[in-house]
């Protein structure tokens, strides 16, 4: 077999991005043979006082400064007084170490600051956050030189600087690596004096703050054609940072994303002399730009956008499922309808592993880990979680979530949803492409080490050959494990692991196994040719990110001792995983490359047939009765989102009322159904009849007529004048 051909061959910008970042635990998942203790091990991340000060004080003066109506649909931007505040809290250096002023939280306190603003405000929270994240900021405490971390971070901590960093272009978004603005090294003024430097041109657009933004970082190809620097011509990308008010800097129109109010546009310059101190980390990092960015991204895409998703299942669960309990047709709360309890238990799940997913990834960036699958999966998965979660939060709304207004809680966070998805490598790319493409080079024991053998100048063939038949080994190991496991169901597996969930991680083991088997087999067959196969490659992704998920939620129910409402939730959440396991491994079968191939591993892995269902209706209704009711777990899983809000407060007033309301109510309508109470009465006067004849006391139709009133504060949605801009 002709192995070099079979191997995918690897460009520039794939191997710097393989080089970047750590693998962790995707790399077990990916073995077949996950060792659990190391996921219960891992240590977690716990907020430290000042940073649990900090998010009870002044994020939640912030959050209380913000009418989001206001500024998305009036001021298309944060009023003077939040930016001012966001600057002088140092909300733009959370990240900055404290020697340059900056706040120097922990990945965690990042995450939990942008959950609580997001769940007030995503115009807000894309503001804040984007300084905090793959920016400037970043790019200059991994990689600038002393000179240039000691100017700009204490300047970025304090908000004097307003960041923005450019790497899209026109003609390469996703493929951001064909980038083809360019900068010349060459010679040119700067300051009065004839300095090396390179002339730069660009045109970027989507870049956010880049409308408010000093400084700009940017990413272009740099190219020495007179050899000034040395006998390459081709640097390769690059980056640098821009004040934006150097000359021929143009910067200042706006896009209108999601028609949402964060600031984002597009910046342009042609022929810009920049002296050649500007690149991050100076000269010497010259050519360096897609690894900087790439181990950056690893670390930022763990934490923006997984944050915002978390807020928006934070909010929406906590929101949606008290609307659902209060909200009645056919005189019974929507909540107890089966289809409504069906979108909320998936809401419910959602959230669990939305916290979950988010806990266990800021945990490694905590660790100083720069996990570069599990920060895609994250991005990925999170961001698809919270699709789903705010479409079913919109649907049991119903009309309530569609008229917008002030009151409205949902709408922006739905509008909202695209941009996640988009930003930080687009879902459909990140899922077809990235995270088993860049995964299983990371992850698989050989692979790597067999395409460096194979592609590097001298292949040793009594190196290959020993890798060669270590994977042949471990291929053939898998083959019988997974018909083992498939046999058995999976019961015998030993996982070290007891108790409730020992269960969970058998049959997670059992799928990783079968992941090992069919990567391996598809890899063989198709080679380099799986990289074009992406709706193969994503069905692996899906198997290898449902595992991640599955580790997270079990992993968080861990940490919380496994109460009982984490194994409530767990029964659903980890079925359903397994259940999205075994629909991709169905897809995979069915569309394998040599069919009868395809056949054979199913019927190897799933002897028995299909061995995942997914969670049983009635669960859902234990799942649901957590939800919509106040307790220690509901306050638990939504903890920091921001609640004071006049909806958020309505509705927590109402649910609390709701035990005490209910048998005042059944009575009342019981009185009705008998006809004691005539039904064309208005509610007022309706309970007047009730008092008069003794059905309700005086202080039951007193608290009945208080709770009425709130409840039709819930329900009411805004009306305008036709004059839009007035609320009447
Ligand atoms: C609100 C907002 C803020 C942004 N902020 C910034 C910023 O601050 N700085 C910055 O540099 N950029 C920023 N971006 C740009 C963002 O990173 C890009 O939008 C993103 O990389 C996708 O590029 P594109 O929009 O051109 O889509 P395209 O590249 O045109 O992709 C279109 C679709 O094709 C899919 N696709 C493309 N290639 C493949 C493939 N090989 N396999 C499968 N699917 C594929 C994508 O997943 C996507 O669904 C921002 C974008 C938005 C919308």
């Amino acid at each position: 077999m002709d192995f070099k051909k079979r191997m995918p061959p690897l460009s520039v910008t794939e191997r710097e991005a393989l080089a970047a970042g750590d693998v962790w635990w995707e790399k077990e998942l990916f073995s077949g043979q996950p060792q659990w203790q190391h996921l219960l091990a891992m240590p977690v991340s716990q907020l430290t006082s000042e940073e649990e000060s900090f998010l009870k004080n002044q994020v939640e003066t912030l959050c209380n400064m913000i009418d989001d109506w206001q500024i998305v649909y009036h001021e298309h931007d944060l009023p003077k007084a939040v930016w001012d505040y966001l600057k002088k809290e140092r909300f733009f250096g959370l990240v900055i170490p404290k020697q340059y002023g900056g706040l120097g939280f922990s990945a965690l306190a990042h995450s939990t600051v942008v959950v609580k603003i997001a769940s007030r405000s995503v115009s807000v929270a894309i503001n804040t956050m984007v300084p905090n994240s793959l920016g400037p900021g970043e790019l200059l405490l991994h990689y600038g030189t002393q000179q240039q971390k000691s100017y700009y971070l204490p300047r970025l901590a304090s908000g004097e600087e307003i960041p923005c960093f450019g790497l899209t272009e026109p003609r390469a978004g996703s493929d951001a690596g064909s980038l083809t603005d360019s900068g010349i090294v060459c010679h040119g003024e700067y300051q009065g004096k004839q300095v090396l430097g390179i002339r730069l041109s660009w045109e970027k657009r989507y870049i956010t703050l880049a409308p408010i933004a000093t400084v700009l970082g940017i990413a272009f190809h740099l190219y020495d054609p007179d050899h000034l620097l040395s006998t390459k011509e081709d640097i390769g990308i690059t980056l640098s940072l821009i004040p934006t008010n150097h000359k021929g800097v143009e910067i200042g129109n706006r896009h209108l994303p999601s028609y949402l109010a964060f600031m984002n546009g597009p910046t342009r310059g042609k022929d810009v002399f920049i002296p050649m101190e500007w690149i991050i980390g100076g000269v010497e990092m010259a050519g360096q730009g897609w690894r900087m960015l790439m181990e950056c991204l690893s670390i930022g895409r763990a934490i923006s956008l997984p944050a915002l998703s978390t807020a928006c299942g934070k909010m929406t669960f906590r929101m949606t499922g008290a609307y659902a309990q209060l909200r009645k047709q056919f005189n019974m709360p929507i909540a107890q309808f089966e289809g409504v309890e069906e979108a909320l238990a998936n809401m419910a799940g959602y959230t669990y592993l939305l916290e979950a997913c988010r806990l266990l990834t800021v945990s490694a960036i905590d660790q100083k880990i720069k996990p570069a699958t599990a920060s895609a999966i994250a991005k990925y998965q999170m961001t698809e979680l919270a699709r789903k979660v705010i479409s079913h939060a919109m649907d049991i709304h119903g009309g309530h979530a569609v008229q917008v207004g002030p009151r409205n809680y949902l709408a922006h966070a739905h509008l909202s949803t695209p941009i996640s998805i988009t930003v930080e490598g687009a879902n459909i790319l990140t899922r077809n492409m990235i995270i088993f493409g860049q995964g299983a080079i990371r992850c698989h024991p050989y692979i790597l080490q067999e395409i460096e053998l194979i592609n590097g100048p001298a292949v040793s063939s009594q190196g290959l050959r020993r890798i060669l038949f270590s994977h042949a080994g471990y291929l053939i190991k898998n083959i019988f494990r997974s018909f083992y496991y498939g046999l058995t169901a999976g019961k015998l597996i030993s996982v070290s692991i007891s108790g409730p969930t020992a269960r969970y991680y058998r049959q997670l083991t059992r799928m990783s196994t079968a992941l090992a088997l069919l990567a391996d087999s598809l890899m063989l067959i198709l080679g380099g040719k799986l990289k074009r196969k992406e709706c193969i490659s994503a069905r692996l992704a899906d198997i290898l990110s449902e595992l991640y998920l599955a580790s997270a939620a079990l992993k968080y129910a861990q940490q919380h001792h496994h109460a009982k409402e984490d194994l409530t939730y767990l029964s659903w959440c980890i079925p359903m995983c397994l259940y999205n396991i075994q629909t991709a491994c169905e897809g995979l079968f069915a569309n394998f490359p040599w069919p009868w191939l395809g056949k054979i591993l199913s019927w190897l892995i799933f002897p028995w047939g299909r061995s995942y269902k997914k969670p049983k209706d009635n669960l859902a209704q234990h799942m649901v009765k957590i939800m919509t009711v106040p307790s220690e777990f509901r306050d638990r899983l939504t903890c920091y989102a921001y609640t004071n809000t006049d909806a958020a407060k309505k509705l927590e007033a109402a649910l609390s009322q709701v035990a005490a309301i209910d048998p005042i109510w059944k009575k009342f309508q019981s009185a009705m159904r008998d006809g004691k109470v005539k039904k064309w009465r208005n509610v007022e006067e309706q309970m007047q009849e009730a008092l008069k004849q003794n059905i309700l006391t005086a202080s039951e139709v007193n608290a009945l007529c208080e709770y009425d009133k709130l409840i039709t504060e819930i329900i009411k949605v805004d009306e305008f004048s036709f004059d839009l801009r007035k609320v009447v």
